[in-house]
């Protein structure tokens, strides 16, 4: 490939930015940098993950099989009874192989396209700090005046009895074994009701698995600011639409691959054919001698301010590897805002709005403040989705947004949703509440018709009192 050098060329090199870890942040911090006039080097350790966890084992393969899956799960629960015959067969194989081709057709698009184009290279090796401004990989030591590091993230492994040994015998798996099946276990338990536990969750029910879902916490999506998000979907949607079973403030005290069988803190013990653990991720700091640079580590990321510098001057940090929100939405322009500094610019990234997405069915987003319905200073309106024309057409009338505003002023300071297309609209309502945007001011436009985005605005509407779908109360 023509980006690729080796290390001895590399070594020849004066580096202005030397990024380590091609994921999100890295990638896209690259080519930022190299935008901006810099000499880039991007050290990736393993050719199979060019691209890192949102391109491999995150954000893209899982969208991709949501994508046919659902198709699968509509045509087979709703548009066989809508004119649509089908005899549809769902060959697993070709499935993943859809997948594998889209994450090609990714990474291609950037070691052929995007790198080249602005001259950013591309080393495949491990990389290990040597001093603040140099990094070696294998023998070869390698220049550079500034540093990022975007190792990224690994799935948390929880201290659970019989985990090791289940995950050597292949009982147990995390979210990038997932990626590896080629069949569908009739059973699964999932450890971890957060947004990677629910999605695959969700994958895997509409693939016909039996799934039973484990959380600690008393509630599924437990960092999610609006409790009744998880609530609604685990009763209404995964327990009665799904038959998906939940089992809240329960832990898995032991894992035994030998009888397949998981054993919970409640006294039960589950029979089922795979253990899926999705128990978070924890970032990737080790072999890197951030000790040995003096690099800040706390709790197991990296310590960085609003810029992504570390506490180290020439040494940046973004991505998962800083442990703030594991999000490749965040990674991005934490990665964006290092490359801008390291090119002298003076960039910061703002955590004060960060949306929130899972990718459920029905999709659940969340943006904002969350605020208490009989507090006096807020307005807070949940409004039904089932009044929105396109939503009943496609067989989603489930699940509805709760739009928290300041009673005074009217802005829009909150936004929490479960619904079809949730994850396009929670940027609409980001927006809305960056440039402070009033209750008064949406009901004055006209927008398209019938479209899931008027979810949002009809419940603008509802909020500022307007709404005229919903009978009176
Ligand atoms: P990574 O993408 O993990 O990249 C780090 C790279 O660094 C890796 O390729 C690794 O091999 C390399 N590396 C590590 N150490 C070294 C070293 N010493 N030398 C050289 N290279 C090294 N986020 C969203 O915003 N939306 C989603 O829908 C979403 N879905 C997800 C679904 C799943 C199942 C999972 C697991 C995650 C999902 N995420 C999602 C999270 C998202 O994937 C991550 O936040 C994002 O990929 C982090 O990017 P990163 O650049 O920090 O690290």
């Amino acid at each position: 490939m023509s980006v690729e050098i080796t290390s001895r060329d590399a070594e020849n090199t004066r580096w202005d930015f030397v990024v380590i870890g091609s994921g999100t942040a890295g990638a896209d911090a690259a080519v930022r940098a190299a935008q901006l006039g810099l000499k880039v080097l991007l050290i990736e350790r393993d050719r199979n993950r060019l691209g890192g966890t949102c391109v491999n084992v995150g954000c893209v393969p899982t969208k991709k099989l949501l994508y046919i899956v659902d198709h699968y799960y509509e045509l087979s629960k709703y548009l066989v009874n809508e004119g649509l015959s089908t005899n549809m067969k769902l060959d697993i194989k070709a499935m993943f192989e859809a997948k594998d081709r889209l994450i090609n057709q990714i990474i291609a698009w950037y070691m052929f396209r995007v790198f080249p184009s602005w001259g950013v290279k591309v080393l495949i090796g491990e990389a290990r700090l040597e001093s603040p401004r140099s990094i070696k990989v294998g023998d070869s030591v390698i220049e550079a005046r500034n540093i990022l590091i975007a190792t990224g993230s690994r799935p948390k492994l929880p201290p659970i009895k019989g985990i090791e040994q289940g995950l050597r015998r292949g009982f147990a798996i995390t979210s990038d074994d997932f990626f590896l099946l080629d069949s569908i276990p009739e059973s699964v338990l999932i450890i971890g009701g957060g947004a990677i536990g629910v999605e695959l969750g969700t994958l895997l029910y509409k693939l016909g698995s039996r799934v039973t879902i484990v959380e600690v916490m008393d509630r599924l999506l437990p960092t999610f600011p609006d409790p009744e998000l998880g609530n609604y979907l685990a009763g209404k949607v995964m327990k009665e639409m799904y038959g998906i079973d939940i089992k809240v403030s329960t832990s898995v005290t032991e894992i035994d691959p030998d009888n397949g069988l998981v054993r919970l803190s409640n006294g039960e013990s589950l029979k089922v054919n795979k253990v899926l653990i999705a128990v978070g991720r924890e970032p990737n700091t080790e072999g890197l001698n951030l000790e040995g640079v003096g690099v800040e580590v706390r709790n197991g990321a990296i310590t960085v301010d609003d810029h992504s510098r570390t506490n180290v001057p020439s040494i940046y940090a973004a991505g998962d590897v800083t442990g703030k929100y594991m999000l490749a939405s965040v990674a991005k322009v934490q990665g964006i805002v290092a490359a801008e500094n390291a090119a002298s610019l003076n960039s910061r990234i703002d955590y004060s709005l960060i949306p929130m997405v899972v990718f459920s069915d029905p999709e659940i987003a969340s943006v904002g403040t969350i605020a208490n319905k009989d507090d006096p200073k807020y307005i807070v309106t949940k409004m039904p989705n089932i009044i929105n024309y396109r939503v009943i057409a496609y067989n989603k009338p489930y699940g509805w947004v709760k739009i928290i505003a300041e009673r005074v002023s009217g802005k829009i300071i909150g936004f929490h949703m479960i619904g079809p297309w949730a994850s396009e609209l929670v940027n609409m309502a980001a927006m809305a509440i960056r440039k402070g945007l009033t209750l008064g001011e949406v009901k004055e436009w006209v927008v398209a018709h019938p479209v899931f985005s008027e979810l949002l605005i009809d419940a603008l509407e509802l909020a500022a009192g307007s709404n005229v779908y919903l009978p009176r109360r």
